[in-house]
């Protein structure tokens, strides 16, 4: 297959296709685009069927991660690379080795982090063949945790500063008696469940595993909900924090709420949902900008200079992004997800 004919290829500026005979890897790496900065995108090991399912994988991920990136006001370009193979079965030492020497050949046009079936381990064995490996470490936290390298706590208190703010742009409340059902009670939904507590809203959760449910119960006071019923209940906000495609032609006749807001990605099963969503009279924060603490996590870590507080005021800035955002699909009578693809265009098409 042609790579330039390729339905996702869409003006990628470098695609990688890397072979290490001695260790069996076999990656591409995808460069979308590098006008903010050197491109940051995870690395991801997946079983693909054949090299034309990876390849589809990584143009689509790194194109995703430019416009992340443009609207997390990053000084950085979107990338991401995929290694072919089972992650529990083919990853060796020498496989991560070999991917460092790929990364590296790049000159630092493309970072690497975590993804799907990669590892901090795997991540510090690349780190001794290249010095363009983000993840290998944590030395800030945006809710006073231990920091551990996990981005969830950066990425839940990203959608709890957007869920705020859209809930002060579309009800004009704070979220005091606001009531929110969180779909996952994972990394993510659990820490977006306790500071929404903290701030007087009212809970409403479900998971397909009972742990955080039993804890969200016990210690934020939250209503348990069956799976199957927490996108339909008649309240002011959903927040999609499970799997992807949650909004579908299935689900969407049966909402209910004025907003949805959450961390999944891809949470509209296609693009033209938005504008269904919009002709409900839904508001629906995209994913890709209400979800970007974690990429702003991996972005602080790389620096030496940052702070708690300087990554936490980065990450706030979600909040007035999603407004510009709203402020501007209003105006033009647009859906917000098409809207967000057309505001991160014009940055890293514009700046450099
Ligand atoms: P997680 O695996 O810790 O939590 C997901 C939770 O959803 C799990 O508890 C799981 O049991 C539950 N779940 C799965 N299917 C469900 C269903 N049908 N109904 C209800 N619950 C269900 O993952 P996470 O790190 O909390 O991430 C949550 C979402 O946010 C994912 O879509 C992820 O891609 C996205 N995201 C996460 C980060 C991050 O930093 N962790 C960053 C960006 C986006």
């Amino acid at each position: 297959m042609s790579v330039f004919d390729h339905p996702e290829f869409d003006k990628h500026e470098h695609v990688a296709f890397c072979h290490d005979e001695a260790s069996g890897l076999k990656a591409i790496i995808a460069i979308h685009n590098t006008n903010l900065g050197p491109s940051l995108g995870g690395c991801r090991m997946w079983p693909y069927l054949n090299s034309a399912e990876a390849l589809t994988d990584v143009l689509r991920l790194s194109k995703g991660m430019t416009y992340k990136a443009a609207m997390a006001n990053l000084k950085q370009g979107g990338g991401k690379s995929v290694i072919i193979g089972d992650p529990r079965k083919h990853k060796t030492e020498d496989m991560m080795k070999a991917m460092g020497r790929f990364v590296e050949s790049l000159n630092g046009r493309y970072i690497t982090a975590e993804d799907s079936g990669i590892s901090v381990e795997n991540l510090q064995a690349m780190a001794t063949q290249s010095s363009h490996i983000a993840g290998t470490s944590a030395q800030y936290n945006a809710l006073g945790e231990t920091p551990t390298g996990n981005p969830a706590p950066s990425t839940a208190y990203g959608v709890f500063v957007g869920l705020k703010a859209t809930v002060q742009h579309v009800l004009k409340s704070d979220l005091n008696g606001v009531k929110v059902a969180i779909q996952g009670m994972g990394h993510v939904g659990y820490r977006l469940a306790k500071q929404l507590h903290a701030e007087g809203a009212k809970l409403y959760v479900a998971d397909i595993y009972p742990e955080g449910l039993a804890k969200a119960e016990a210690e934020l006071g939250a209503t348990i909900v069956a799976p199957e019923e927490i996108l339909t209940l008649p309240l002011d906000v959903i927040a999609p924090c499970a799997m992807g495609s949650s909004i579908n032609d299935e689900s969407l006749p049966d909402i209910q709420a004025k907003i949805i807001a959450g961390a999944a990605n891809n949470q509209l099963a296609r693009e033209s949902l938005g504008t269904a969503l919009k002709e409900k009279g839904i508001v629906y924060a995209p994913d890709y900008v209400i979800n970007a603490g974690g990429i702003i996590d991996i972005y602080h870590q790389k620096l030496d200079d940052s702070s708690d507080d300087a990554m936490r005021a980065h990450i706030a800035k979600i909040g007035e992004t999603l407004v510009e955002v709203y402020e501007r699909a209003e105006a033009e009578n647009r859906a917000t997800n098409l809207v967000a693809n057309q505001i991160a265009e014009e940055r890293f098409t514009t700046q450099g």
